[in-house]
C-alpha cells in the first residue's frame, strides 16, 4: 500500500508529531500538499512532509480524505530546513514549517453558519436587530468572521455579546455551525504600467516623460520613478491624458532587462571586492565573506555585479535587507537592475501576492528574490548566492516563535547547497568580527566612499556642559547654527531622536508622581499634539491631565520626542520645511516612501526615529544631528554599546554623500567608547575593546547564551516557576545561570515577566538539557508560559 507522512495543523502547539496515512488508489499526493485527514473523531488539515512510499499493508492505518490544493507549498529542502530550525531553536516542527510555507498557501478555515428551522423570537441574549440581519439579509449562509465584521451586527452588540447570541441560536437549533476550508486561489501578480495616451503634453518634465514612454512603448511605473520622474509629474501627465496607467499581469510584460549594466564604473576597491566574491561563487562550495564597507562605500553595486555574474552562469540569488519599507531606494535599485527577473517581497504585498512570488521562485520564473527576514526561506532553485545587507541589524532576529536569526538560517542553507554567503555591513556584528579575526570567514573591505567624498566630520557636544552654561533647550548652540547654515545654503539636514511623541514622561513637581500605564510597568509618553498620554508598549491612551491627578500639583514634562523637536524647529526656523517620520506618521503602507519622496523634493529637515538612521542615500544631506546619543547606552543589555556604536555610525553616515558633510552628536556621555569611536569612524578600536569585554563576561560571541522568559498574569506564580527552572538549570555543569530577575519593564499588558539568562560554552549541551529537563516542566505548568530564546 502507498503511505505518506503528514503533519496535522492543530491550534495547540504541543502536538508535534508527523503521522502516517494511507494514500487511496488514484489520489495524487505530493510533498508540500495540503490534505484533509481523519484524526480521532475530527477531520483536520495537514501538510504532507515526505514523499509517498510503498509499505507492506497493515491494519488500522487511516486514509487521506482529500487533497486540498494543487500547489506544493514547500519542497524537500524546506522540510529539511524546518527540521533543523526546530532542533536549533527548540520550536515545534509545525512552527518551523510555518516559516517555509508562505502565508496564503494554506487553505484558510472559517466557520460557516447556515439557518435551519424557524425564525426565533427576540430575547435578552438574541436582539431583534440580529435576527432581522440573519433571517432577512444573510439567509444564504455566511461565515462567522464576516458576521462579526458586519456593521449592522456590531450595532446589535459587541463581539462577546454576538458570540453568545450565536451559541444560543445554535443550541436552540436555529443555526448550524460548520468548519469549512477556503481554497487558496492563485492570482497573477499585477504590474502598474504606463503607456501613451491621446492627450497633449505640457511642461518640460511632462514632455520628457512622454518621450521616455514613447521610446519604450510600455514602461513599468516603478521604472519611470527610477528614471527620475516624480509621482507629481506622472500624475499630471495622467490627468492631461498624455499618459495612461493600467494594471497588467506581470508575466505578460516582456522581460526587458536581460543583462545588468552597472550605472557606474566600479571603483578599484569595488572591482577587487567583486572579483573576490566571484571566486567564492565559482568554487561551487560553501563560503562566507564579510563585506565590510563604510557607509556610502557602494556595497549595493558590489551585490548587483556579483548577482549578475551568478545569473550569467544560470544560478540564482537571494538578497535579504533589514526592512523593505525603510529602504525603498535599495529595493528599487534591484528592480532597475534585474527587472522582471527579480521578485521584491515587500510588506505591501497581500498574502496572495506573496504566495504567487513564492511560487514564481519555485517555478524558476524569477532569478532573484529581495526581501526582509522571512524571505530567507524563499524556495529558489539552484541558489548560488545569498547576500545579507546590513547583516548586523537586529531585525534579522525574529522576536516571536520560532525565534530564528536569518543570518543563521542563510548560513545553514548556503552550507547545505554549497552556495556563497555574503554579509554586508559598515558596522559588522561582534559575531562576524570575531569570525574574521579567528580566520573562520573571509573579509573584503571597502574603506573609501564610492563617491570619493570623505567621511563626514563629527562633532561631539557635551549636553552636561551645555546645561551648565544655561542652555536648557533641545538643541545646542552649535546644532542651531549648523542647521541655520544648511537652510541658507539650501542643503538638507537629518535629525535623529529615539522617541516619538513630544515628551518622554510627565512628572509632578509637588509630589513626584509620574503617570504610568495601567497595564504595563512603564511611564506614559506625552503626545501634546493629540493631548494624550500614551503607552508605547500596549498603546493604552488617556487624556493628558493639566495638573497632577494625585495632588493637583503642576505637571512638568521631561525628555524629548519627535513631536517636540518638530515644534522647536517651528519656533526657531518658521520657514523651514520639516518632514517627520516615526511610528505615528508611517502607520499606512507606502507612507515611508511618500515621506522620503517629500523630503527629497521639497524638505529641508527630516526628523525621525530609528527609521531615518539606515540605508537612506540623499545627495544633498550635509548635516546629521543626533539629539541625544545616550538613549540605548544604559539599557540593561549586553549589546547596548554595540547598538549605540552602530546607530551613531549609521546615522552619521547619511551625511556628506556627495558634498562635504558634517554631523553633530549631542550626548551626556561624551567619553563613552561607543560614542567616541563612532564619531571618529573607528570601528576597529571599538570592536577590539568590545570583544575583550565580551570575553571577560563570557557573552556571545565568546560563548553561547539563551534567555528563558517566564510570563503570566499572577506575579507569585511567575516567580515560583522561574525559580524552579533556574534550579533545574543550575544542575548543568559549566552553565552560568543568572536570575531569575524581572524584565525591564517587569509588566507588559498585564503579564508579568521574569527572565533567566544561561551562558554556556557549548550551546548544543544546553539545548539537550532544555529538551530533557526544562520543557517537560513547562508542559505541566498551567499558570505561566515559558519562552525560550536561543542566541538572543
Ligand atoms: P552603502 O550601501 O555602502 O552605504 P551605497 O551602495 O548606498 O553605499 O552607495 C552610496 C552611493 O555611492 C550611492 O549614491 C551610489 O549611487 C554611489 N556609488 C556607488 N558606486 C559608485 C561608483 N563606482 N561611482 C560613483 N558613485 C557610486
Ligand atoms: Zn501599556
Amino acid at each position: 500500500m502507498r503511505v505518506v507522512e503528514v503533519l496535522p495543523l492543530l491550534k495547540t502547539r504541543r502536538f508535534d508529531l508527523a503521522l502516517t496515512y494511507a494514500v487511496p488508489g488514484g489520489m495524487d499526493v505530493r510533498l508540500g500538499n495540503t490534505v484533509r485527514v481523519p484524526l480521532g473523531a475530527r477531520v483536520v488539515q495537514a501538510v504532507v512532509v515526505a514523499a509517498v512510499r510503498e509499505e507492506e499493508a497493515r491494519k488500522g492505518i487511516r486514509a487521506i480524505e482529500e487533497v486540498l490544493d494543487a500547489g506544493e507549498a514547500f519542497d524537500a529542502e524546506g522540510v529539511a530546513l524546518a527540521r533543523w530550525l526546530s532542533a536549533r531553536y527548540l520550536c515545534s516542527f509545525a512552527e518551523a514549517l510555518g516559516c517555509v510555507v508562505p502565508p496564503g498557501a494554506l487553505p484558510r478555515t472559517f466557520e460557516h453558519l447556515s439557518l435551519v428551522g424557524e425564525e426565533p423570537k427576540p430575547s435578552a441574549s438574541v436582539p431583534e436587530r440580529l435576527i432581522r440581519l440573519l433571517w432577512d439579509d444573510l439567509r444564504e449562509g455566511f461565515s462567522l468572521q464576516a458576521l462579526l465584521r458586519h456593521p449592522e451586527a456590531r450595532r446589535a452588540g459587541d463581539r462577546g455579546a454576538l458570540l453568545h447570541a450565536i451559541s444560543t441560536l445554535v443550541r436552540a437549533g436555529s443555526l448550524i455551525r460548520q468548519r469549512r476550508f477556503e481554497r487558496a486561489r492563485i492570482t497573477a501578480r499585477l504590474e502598474r504600467v504606463l503607456e501613451l495616451g491621446d492627450g497633449a503634453g505640457g511642461g518640460a518634465r511632462t514632455n520628457a516623460l512622454i518621450e521616455f514612454v514613447r521610446s519604450q512603448g510600455i514602461v513599468r511605473r516603478a521604472d519611470a520613478t527610477l528614471a527620475g520622474f516624480s509621482s507629481a509629474v506622472i500624475a499630471r501627465a495622467i490627468a492631461a491624458g498624455a499618459i495612461v496607467e493600467r494594471n497588467i499581469p506581470a508575466a505578460s510584460l516582456q522581460r526587458m532587462h536581460r543583462s545588468y549594466v552597472s550605472e557606474f564604473t566600479p571603483t578599484a576597491e569595488q572591482t577587487t571586492a567583486i572579483a573576490r566574491i566571484d571566486e567564492f561563487v565559482e568554487s561551487g562550495t560553501f563560503g562566507e565573506v564579510l563585506l565590510h564597507g563604510v557607509t556610502g562605500s557602494g556595497k549595493t553595486l558590489v551585490y548587483l555585479s556579483t548577482i549578475a555574474e551568478v545569473l550569467e552562469r544560470g544560478g540564482r540569488a537571494l538578497v535579504l535587507v533589514p526592512e523593505i519599507s525603510l529602504t525603498p531606494q535599495t529595493a528599487r535599485r534591484f528592480e532597475a537592475a534585474f527587472g522582471e527577473r527579480v521578485a521584491v517581497l515587500h510588506s505591501g504585498l497581500s498574502d496572495r501576492e506573496r504566495y504567487e512570488a513564492w511560487q514564481a521562485a519555485r517555478r524558476g520564473d524569477v532569478d532573484v528574490v529581495v526581501g526582509a527576514r522571512s524571505a530567507v526561506f524563499a524556495p529558489l532553485r539552484n541558489l548560488r548566492l545569498i547576500v545579507v545587507d546590513e547583516a548586523h541589524e537586529r531585525t534579522y532576529k525574529q522576536e516571536s516563535a520560532p525565534r530564528y536569526h536569518a543570518v543563521e538560517v542563510a548560513r545553514r542553507r548556503a552550507l547545505e547547497l554549497g552556495a556563497t554567503l555574503v554579509l554586508g555591513s559598515a558596522t559588522p556584528s561582534m559575531e562576524a568580527y570575531d569570525a574574521v579575526c579567528a580566520g573562520r570567514i573571509a573579509c573584503v573591505r571597502l574603506e573609501q566612499r564610492a563617491t570619493q567624498m570623505p567621511m563626514p566630520k563629527v562633532h561631539i557636544v557635551d549636553l552636561g556642559q551645555e546645561f551648565v552654561r544655561g542652555n536648557r533647550r533641545i538643541f545646542s548652540t552649535q546644532l542651531v547654527e549648523a542647521i541655520a547654515e544648511r537652510l541658507r545654503r539650501k542643503e538638507k539636514t537629518i535629525l535623529f531622536i529615539n522617541r516619538r511623541g513630544s515628551a518622554r514622561f510627565a512628572l509632578c513637581r509637588a509630589c513626584g508622581h509620574v503617570p504610568t500605564c495601567v497595564r504595563c510597568s512603564v511611564s506614559l509618553t506625552v503626545h501634546r499634539a493629540e493631548n494624550l498620554l500614551r503607552c508605547h508598549l500596549c498603546d493604552y491612551r488617556e487624556i493628558l491631565p493639566s495638573t497632577c491627578p494625585r495632588c493637583k500639583g503642576p505637571l512638568r514634562e521631561f525628555g524629548t520626542g519627535t513631536q517636540r523637536v518638530v515644534e522647536s524647529l517651528g519656533e526657531l526656523f518658521p520657514h523651514a520645511r520639516v518632514v517627520r517620520m516615526d511610528g505615528d506618521t508611517t502607520t499606512r503602507i507606502g507612507a515611508h516612501a511618500r515621506l522620503l519622496d517629500e523630503f527629497a523634493q521639497v524638505g529641508d529637515i527630516l526628523v525621525g526615529t530609528q527609521m531615518v538612521t539606515k540605508g537612506l542615500d540623499f545627495a544633498d544631506v550635509t548635516l546629521v544631528g543626533v539629539i541625544a546619543a545616550d538613549g540605548d547606552l544604559h539599557i540593561p543589555d549586553f549589546r547596548a554599546a554595540e547598538r549605540t556604536f552602530d546607530l551613531i555610525a549609521q546615522v552619521v553616515g547619511r551625511s556628506g554623500r556627495s558634498k562635504y558633510g558634517e554631523a553633530i552628536v549631542q550626548t551626556y556621555s561624551p567619553n563613552a567608547p561607543a560614542i567616541r569611536c563612532a564619531a571618529a569612524h573607528d570601528y576597529e578600536t571599538f570592536a577590539a575593546q568590545e570583544l575583550r569585554d565580551r570575553r571577560e563576561l563570557a557573552y556571545p560571541p565568546a560563548g553561547d547564551l539563551a534567555y528563558l522568559a517566564v510570563i503570566g498574569p499572577v506575579l507569585v506564580a511567575v516567580k515560583e516557576s522561574a525559580q524552579r527552572y533556574a534550579t533545574a538549570l543550575r544542575e548543568l555543569p559549566d552553565a552560568e545561570v543568572l536570575g531569575p530577575a524581572p524584565f525591564v519593564p517587569a509588566k507588559v499588558n498585564d503579564q508579568w515577566r521574569y527572565r533567566i539568562a544561561v551562558k554556556i560554552p557549548d550551546g548544543e549541551r544546553l539545548r539537550d538539557h532544555l529538551r530533557a529537563e526544562i520543557l517537560p516542566l513547562a508542559r505541566v505548568d498551567r499558570r505561566t508560559r515559558l519562552v525560550i530564546d536561543i542566541d538572543p
